[in-house]
């Protein structure tokens, strides 16, 4: 499909302007950040969803258009959206319910770097991108066979973690896919990488040209974080077996002297994603790199998400990192449409779009 090539409005008044996202994931937030920013507010929403968006719930959306499904998006929904010069956000649910292909495809206003999606996406380039930037990465095993160590399964698309398993021979590996996952192949093998997990959010804006670290957050997941809650003997007896079904998001604050090095690998992803992206924008807005902390205070990647991450939901009222910047609550939500508001001030809107 071809790109889709938005046809920008000239107004420089925010108020011309509508922030739209789909019902789902990160929308407080996003949608709450735009009021504050300013501007007006629209939910795409399946029914009965709409009443947490709308007045009847938080209130953060003045206009709800509602779909059966999201994957009904077409060009009826566009039509409306560009005809209120929305700008569109997205999110984890956004791209995972639209496929990079409708959103490649997209003519209305999109807010952030399209091409960069391919490079999330797809492990192998995904992988190259983390290889580029200088990013302690867990070995990958291209072969069952060569397991020689505890490593993570993780089937492709299973979002959230789910159906995960950890195995540490070969013999456990087949026995747990040919048992739980017996007709499915897409799969990566990673080294399992002891030590804490720590998501770093972080905010690229084209417009001051500065990155930022929002926030960190730990996810909450099912049942890893609750299988210490039970005896080894016990957890062998009943043949529990590790999974990383995400339930939640724990806010973070890091040891202090973790920042110069989580601010160096920011700054070398986005480096690096500008010499990969054909038009050179790179990434920019919000995205998160998803890492472990080893007790040897090793920081190891395992992925980028090119978004808003759920895990910046914890600090819609702002986080230790940016109370120390702005005066002002800046959630990750808030601090989009800040970048689109001074993005359409200073007549650059073009630079922000995808
Ligand atoms: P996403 O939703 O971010 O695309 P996901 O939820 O499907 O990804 P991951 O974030 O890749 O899955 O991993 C889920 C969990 O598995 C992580 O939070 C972490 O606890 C654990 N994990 C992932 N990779 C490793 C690794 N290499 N070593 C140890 N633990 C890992």
């Amino acid at each position: 499909m071809a790109n889709g090539t938005p046809i920008l409005p000239a107004s420089t008044n925010p108020n011309d302007f509508v922030i739209a996202t789909i019902g789902s994931h990160s929308a407080l937030q996003i949608l709450k950040g735009a009021k504050d920013e300013g501007f007006k507010t629209l939910a795409i929403c399946k029914k009965s969803t709409e009443r947490v968006y709308d007045s009847r719930g938080y209130g953060v959306a003045d206009e709800i258009l509602t779909v059966d499904k999201f994957e009904d998006w077409n060009e009826a929904l566009e039509e409306e959206l560009i005809k209120r010069n929305a700008i569109i956000i997205p999110h984890g649910s956004f791209i995972a319910y639209m496929g990079h292909d409708r959103v490649k495809a997209m003519k209305a206003m999109y807010y952030g770097t399209k091409e960069i999606l391919e490079w999330e996406s797809d492990r192998n380039k995904e992988r190259v991108w983390m290889e580029k930037s200088g990013l302690l990465l867990p070995k990958i095993y291209d072969d069952p066979e060569k397991i020689e160590k505890p490593v993570i399964v993780k089937f492709h698309g299973a979002g959230g973690g789910f159906g995960y398993f950890v195995a540490k021979t070969p013999e456990q590996f087949w026995e747990v896919k040919n048992k739980k996952h017996p007709n499915n192949s897409d799969y990566a093998i990673q080294e399992y990488i002891v030590g804490v997990p720590l998501y770093a959010h972080y905010f690229q804006s084209p417009i001051t040209g500065e990155l930022e670290i929002l926030s960190f957050d730990k996810r909450y997941e099912s049942n890893a974080d609750s299988i210490g809650r039970i005896k080894a003997e016990d957890q062998l007896a009943a043949n529990i077996h590790t999974s990383y079904t995400i339930v939640g998001n724990i806010p973070i604050v890091v040891r202090e002297s973790l920042l110069p090095k989580f601010l160096e690998m920011g700054e070398s992803v986005v480096k690096v994603s500008k010499e990969i992206t054909a038009n050179g924008k790179g990434l920019f807005g919000p995205f998160c790199l998803e890492c472990i902390v080893t007790r040897k205070l090793e920081i190891y990647c395992f992925e980028i998400s090119a978004r808003i991450v759920a895990g910046t939901n914890p600090f819609i009222e702002g986080s230790p990192y940016t109370a120390l910047k702005y005066d002002k609550p800046m959630s990750t939500g808030r601090r989009i449409a800040l970048d689109i508001q001074q993005a359409i001030g200073a007549g650059q809107l073009e630079d922000i779009l995808g």
